[in-house]
């Protein structure tokens, strides 16, 4: 949107293509307004919201994950709402019977989604998209232990500013960020960030991973502030297990 906007300044081109508002994780553009900042995030106060607590699980014959990620995390970037490494293409998560590619990965401290009530210091979301432009997030917990060798590698450098972005010097793999163990949450959401689209495939891994109290106190001192929207009510929506 930031680049159309830069476009349309030069051509004088109308107002329509404007830039989305800012929006931010409290005061007066906070979540609880989000819906109401412009007509185009209105689904923020739709019915199938994420994050949530996930609660009364039903158990379900839930298909395996299937992974196909080569090493392509090729860039770091602050955009003033999260940290987030930009993927090259051709990494895939077999779901549905459909590949999704994985485009980026980001995360929120604490964790936007709860685990029968628990909250963890960090969460990490990988984005993937099919050819239909429909999203499945791989949702990662952190909880403290050893320092993470695959964020060791991706912070090395965090960009301190929003819009500072950094280029890696190796490319980073998202495979390290998974854990060992790849029993999931699945259930139906949405963007945990304005415009808030629903009909997002969730999948929330079981086993969290170990991630050092330093390395959660550099990604809060590069945010100044948490950047977890709080849950959202499941509105009889199912989380399976
Ligand atoms: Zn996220």
């Amino acid at each position: 949107m930031k680049t159309s906007l830069l476009a349309c300044t030069m051509l004088f081109c109308p107002v329509a293509f404007a830039a989305p508002p800012h929006w931010e994780y409290s005061g007066e553009a906070g979540p609880a307004q989000w819906a109401r900042l412009t007509p185009e995030f209105g689904q923020c106060d739709g019915s199938n919201q994420s994050p949530v607590n996930l609660s009364d699980l039903v158990k379900a014959e839930l298909a395996p994950l299937q992974f196909h990620y080569q090493v392509g995390g090729k860039s770091l970037v602050n955009n003033g709402h999260t940290v987030q490494v930009n993927y090259a293409p051709g990494s895939t998560l077999e779901l549905d019977g459909m590949p999704f590619e994985l485009t980026q990965f980001h995360f929120h401290a604490p964790s936007e989604n709860l685990i029968e009530g628990r909250s963890y210091p960090l969460e990490g979301h990988l984005v993937h998209a099919n050819d239909k432009g429909e999203l499945a997030v791989v949702a990662v917990m952190f909880e403290p232990g050893q320092a993470n060798p695959a964020l060791s590698q991706a912070w090395q450098t965090l960009p301190t500013k929003a819009g500072e972005i950094h280029a890696f010097k190796e490319p980073i793999s998202a495979a390290s960020l998974l854990p060992a163990n790849r029993d999931y949450y699945r259930f139906s959401g949405s963007l945990t960030t304005p415009p808030c689209s629903e009909g997002v495939r969730w999948l929330v891994m079981k086993q969290p991973v170990q991630v050092s109290q330093a390395q959660i106190d550099a990604f809060k001192a590069v945010m100044h502030h948490p950047n977890n929207r709080p849950v959202q009510p499941l509105n009889g929506r199912l989380v399976l297990q």
